[in-house]
């Protein structure tokens, strides 16, 4: 089947035949039943979203356009060496919680996170080890990205995203315990200077992951970090060069980014 354009507003069910060579915010996609990949050809990485069928296509889009951001305006280098074939996304459906799905079930039913949360209660999480497959894995409520408690419906995927790029891209001395990223969280917290986002104060781990999602959503949160965060901002910059960003916002939206 010769390449076509996804849009944004059909029903997942008429996506949810065996579909390839489709376009999706620039990507190659292919699409099967409940499940979407994106060839992501500067990294050479494959990432799937996976729903059940129930899952809204809006849903799946949001999840879409954020992989495309993000793989966009990373650095492709930083993918070369990293110890995962592949990123896969699961959409939880509706209100049900993570762990609701089969692989989650097994891995987080009953379980509390580290700062003592039950897993089945959390809107999204991502996994630092690889699944038998070695991809990635990171899961998100469809609740979630249907009723945005952020400015923008991408941004819980760009946070779980952040998170993988760190515990597979990142050397670890960087972002363990008394590593640089570390101690640029702990340093604000002492001398009581503000965060990108109120979640990112929770921990050095979530301040990683929203910078990440600040930094790449608009021209607003890079800006801020720049100014209030200069440290953060320059290892960001290494991560996600500015030209790719400037490229990545406009593949999506067709216009530079404001
Ligand atoms: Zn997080």
């Amino acid at each position: 089947m010769g390449a076509a354009a996804l849009r944004h507003s059909q029903p997942w069910e008429s996506v949810g035949r065996t579909v390839t060579g489709h376009l999706l915010y620039g990507n190659t996609v292919s699409c099967h039943p409940g499940k979407l990949t994106i060839h992501s050809g500067d990294t050479g990485m494959r990432i799937e979203i996976a729903a059940p069928r129930s899952v809204q296509w809006g849903a799946v889009d949001i999840v879409a356009r954020a992989v495309s951001l993000f793989f966009s305006a990373c650095d492709p280098a930083l993918w070369s060496k990293a110890p995962c074939s592949g990123v896969r996304i699961d959409i939880a459906p509706g209100e049900h919680p993570v762990t609701d799905l089969p692989y989650w079930s097994t891995h987080l039913a009953g379980r509390h996170t580290s700062a003592g949360r039950l897993f089945a209660k959390m809107s999204a999480v991502s996994s630092p080890y690889p699944d038998s497959r070695g991809f990635a894995r990171c899961v998100l409520r469809e609740h979630l990205l249907l009723t945005p408690q952020h400015r923008d419906p991408s941004w819980p995927v760009l946070h779980e995203l952040g998170h993988i790029l760190f515990f597979y891209c990142i050397p670890r001395e960087d972002w363990r315990p008394g590593g640089l990223l570390d101690r640029l969280y702990w340093k604000r917290l002492i001398h009581e200077e503000a965060y990108p986002s109120r979640y990112a104060a929770q921990n050095p781990q979530e301040y990683q992951a929203e910078a990440v999602a600040i930094y790449l959503l608009a021209r607003s949160g890079s800006r801020w970090i720049m100014e209030h965060d200069e440290p953060l901002a320059a290892y960001l910059a290494k991560l996600f060069p500015e030209r790719r960003i400037a490229h990545a916002h406009a593949a999506l939206t067709g216009r530079l980014v404001a």
